[in-house]
């Protein structure tokens, strides 16, 4: 995957998206494809722009914001890597959507910023669905106590929850956490939690978008589907090492 031109890619990776959603019964406007920039030149980012990309995830705060004014106004921007508290501020106010919140904490200092600037904040709660060491966010178990948490605070509104399932060459073996997380928002969404809404869905990389999406999901990060493989030298996806 992610080996013709940016155009080429784009087009498979919605064109699959399609197929999946056929294939499930679904609704293809219902996905959002975040075409996930990171490590990328900006160059690229306006060849996926001029293919028809809006939605760009980046995983760290000073890459964001430095691309941010060098792409045109209208692109959505999503934070998708671990936050740093100190960070909030940049991000606040300049993203659609935070994905990564994993603290009350964090959340937390989201609210306050939301607050100070007078915005609300969209988030999501990131599930460590397979229970690995290695990434971030929080078990199944601690996921209700923080959504009811982050619900309450001002300037906040939980749009759903996020989920980095472990690396596979073949996304079959993800076909579990991604149904679990499904399940698991199918039943936050019963408890009728004030404000908050379990719409949003983010899951789904390229190795398992395919997947994600037949189970769900509303929202695929794919990077290397669309901008071909990044430097290897740099931190495995989601991991806490090299953060
Ligand atoms: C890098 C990254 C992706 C995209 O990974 P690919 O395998 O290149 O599609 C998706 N989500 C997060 C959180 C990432 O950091």
């Amino acid at each position: 995957m992610g080996k013709g031109s940016i155009r080429e890619n784009l087009e498979e990776v919605q064109a699959q998206i399609r197929a999946a959603c056929e294939r499930a019964g679904r609704d293809p406007g219902e996905v959002t494809l975040i075409a996930v920039s990171k490590t990328k030149p900006v160059p690229m980012l306006q060849e996926a722009y001029q293919a028809g990309a809006r939605d760009f995830g980046e995983n760290k705060v000073q890459e964001l914001t430095d691309k941010q004014p060098q792409m045109p106004r209208d692109v959505r921007w999503h934070m998708i890597g671990h936050l740093q508290r100190n960070k909030v501020k940049y991000v606040v106010g300049k993203t659609a959507l935070i994905h990564s919140v994993d603290s009350l904490r964090l959340a937390e200092e989201i609210s306050r910023e939301a607050v100070k600037q007078g915005v609300t904040a969209d988030i999501l709660v990131e599930v460590n669905v397979a229970g690995e060491e290695s990434k971030f966010g929080v078990s199944f178990g601690e996921a209700e106590e923080l959504i009811r948490q982050a619900a309450a605070l001002p300037g906040i509104r939980v749009c759903g929850l996020m989920a980095i399932a472990p690396y596979v060459e073949n996304g079959e073996a993800n076909r579990q956490y991604f149904r679990a997380l499904k399940q698991f928002a199918v039943d936050m969404g019963a408890k009728n939690i004030d404000n908050i809404s379990m719409n949003v869905l983010s899951m789904g990389m390229t190795g398992d978008y395919v997947t994600a999406v037949e189970e769900g999901s509303t929202c695929v990060r794919v990077g290397t589907g669309i901008f071909g493989e990044r430097d290897s030298s740099g931190q495995q996806t989601g991991q806490k090492a090299g953060r």
